[in-house]
């Protein structure tokens, strides 16, 4: 077996496959990579090489390596070229589950799956933490932060729910999950997969034929609804749950759908649960109450009642830098929403909260930032961050600005100025490695700074 790309889940899938009892051969482009691996006895091979092939019956490779778009990595093409088949981690543990046998099939583990642009950490995140506030044994993975191939082996009546991306689900010779979600489409990534026909394709696989026996899938772009249609066709009226953010969709065999802060579950002309989710604290506006609705409908999916997946969305606490509520004083809510790094993302936080002290800036992407011109509405004042600060605040028309910097700067500054009833809001619209290694570290700045003035 060849594994190609050392990183977190690289290295993960070599020692899988050692554990096994697998001859591995091993290479990543970056020298210290290789050198982490070899000091873990992993063999090296330069796998661009035609001759490296002789003998290898499979290459596992990494998700951030291209392997069609805009071409292949040698080392993938030179397998290619030699007739030996490629698959990624997501692939093995689908193969591996498959060919597993159950003492009773009613008892089997199940596998959720969660793919889409936006939301799929939250819904991940939540529908695991749902699942296990009900006592029922499950193991979070994927894109999320545990590789695949790191997890425990599932057991009789536990529920492994994945986080996949795009660059997972595009290549994975098996994708056979029990449950399948798409939360949404919006365009990214398209560098890697040429376009948006391309990125659509790569998601719409975990949907292919003999797919999931249920499907959960947000309707509220075209592409979504295209999806739901033509996966119910012919199926029965269980086989598809419709999401939707804004709206109704009483007509559908079976819906959950969120409107101006509520939400409901119809079956068959019927409503049959509904949910206040405005004072639902981890899950702030209408982005976050569409994720409620999708994890919803796999907790329903699974068999859990309405009352039950209620209680557990309201101890549900957040994941660190999306939309996370860290901190209140006199009134004043701070949120960290670091991951918001483009101008989608900052959008649906501007438009979850009102009078926002809005730290924002970064290192600009491309496209500018008048997208979010329309949703400045609740912005009391904005404190740029970054190296271009006033370039980025240039870009924001209407509103009061104030050139900060440094996060130190303006945390102090929304923090003198705020009053009862604001939030000081970080959601950058931009990357952050101007000034941090990462969205995490840029976030863990931000709290550590709140923190610093709070006390
Ligand atoms: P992903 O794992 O798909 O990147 P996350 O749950 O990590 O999604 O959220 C990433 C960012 O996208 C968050 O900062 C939030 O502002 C925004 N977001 C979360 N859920 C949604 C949604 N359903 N639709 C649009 N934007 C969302």
């Amino acid at each position: 077996m060849a594994v190609l790309g050392l990183g977190r889940s690289g290295l993960a899938t070599a020692r899988a496959l050692r554990a096994g009892g697998a001859d591995v051969v091993a290479w990543d482009d970056g020298a210290p990579a290789r050198e982490k691996a070899e000091g873990e006895g992993i063999e090296l091979r330069d796998l661009s090489k035609a001759k490296a092939w002789e003998g290898v019956a499979l290459l596992v490779t990494s998700p951030g390596i291209p392997h069609l778009y805009p071409k292949p990595h040698p080392a993938i093409a030179a397998a290619r070229a030699a007739g030996v088949p490629v698959d990624n981690d997501i692939g093995l543990f689908f193969r591996s589950f498959a060919t597993r046998e159950w003492d009773s099939f009613d008892q089997r583990p199940k596998v959720v799956a969660v793919t889409g642009s936006n939301g799929k950490s939250t819904t991940s995140a939540l529908i695991h933490h749902i699942l296990a506030e009900s006592g029922r044994p499950t193991q979070l993975a994927g894109n999320i932060g545990r590789g695949v191939l790191d997890i425990e082996p599932a057991r009789d009546g536990e529920v492994v729910v994945l986080e996949l991306s795009s660059y997972q689900t595009d290549l994975a010779r098996a994708l056979t999950p029990d449950v399948a979600v798409f939360t949404n489409l919006s365009p990214d990534h398209l560098d890697r997969h040429g376009g948006l026909g391309g990125y659509f394709a790569a998601k719409r696989r975990l949907f292919a034929e003999g797919g999931p026996d249920r499907a959960v899938i947000g309707i509220d772009e075209d592409e979504g609804r295209y999806l739901a249609n033509q996966l119910s066709e012919g199926k029965g009226d269980d086989r598809v749950i419709e999401v939707s953010s804004g709206q109704k969709l009483e007509g559908a065999a079976w819906s959950v759908f969120a409107r101006k802060g509520f939400l409901a579950e119809w079956r068959r002309g019927r409503q049959v649960a509904s949910v206040d989710l405005r004072d639902v604290k981890g899950l702030p506006g209408a982005h976050n109450h569409q994720n409620a609705c999708a994890a919803w409908a796999v907790a329903r999916s699974l068999g859990l009642g309405p009352r039950a997946i209620e209680a557990a969305m309201r101890s549900y606490p957040g994941l660190p830098h999306r939309s996370q509520r860290i901190a209140e004083r006199d009134g004043v809510a701070f949120v960290n929403d670091s991951k918001a790094t483009n101008v989608d993302s900052a959008a649906k936080a501007l438009q979850a909260f009102q009078k926002i002290r809005w730290i924002c800036g970064g290192l600009e992407k491309e496209g500018g930032l008048g997208p979010l011109v329309p949703f400045l509405g609740t912005v009391v004042k904005g404190y740029v961050i970054g190296r271009e600060a006033a370039g980025f605040a240039r870009q924001l028309p209407g509103i009061e600005t104030e050139i900060c910097t440094t996060m130190a700067r303006a945390v102090e500054r929304a923090v003198e100025e705020a009053k009862p009833g604001e939030t000081v809001l970080l959601a950058p619209a931009a990357a952050s490695f101007d000034q941090y290694d990462n969205f995490e570290k840029r976030g863990e700045d931000f709290a550590a700074e709140v923190r610093r003035h709070l006390g």
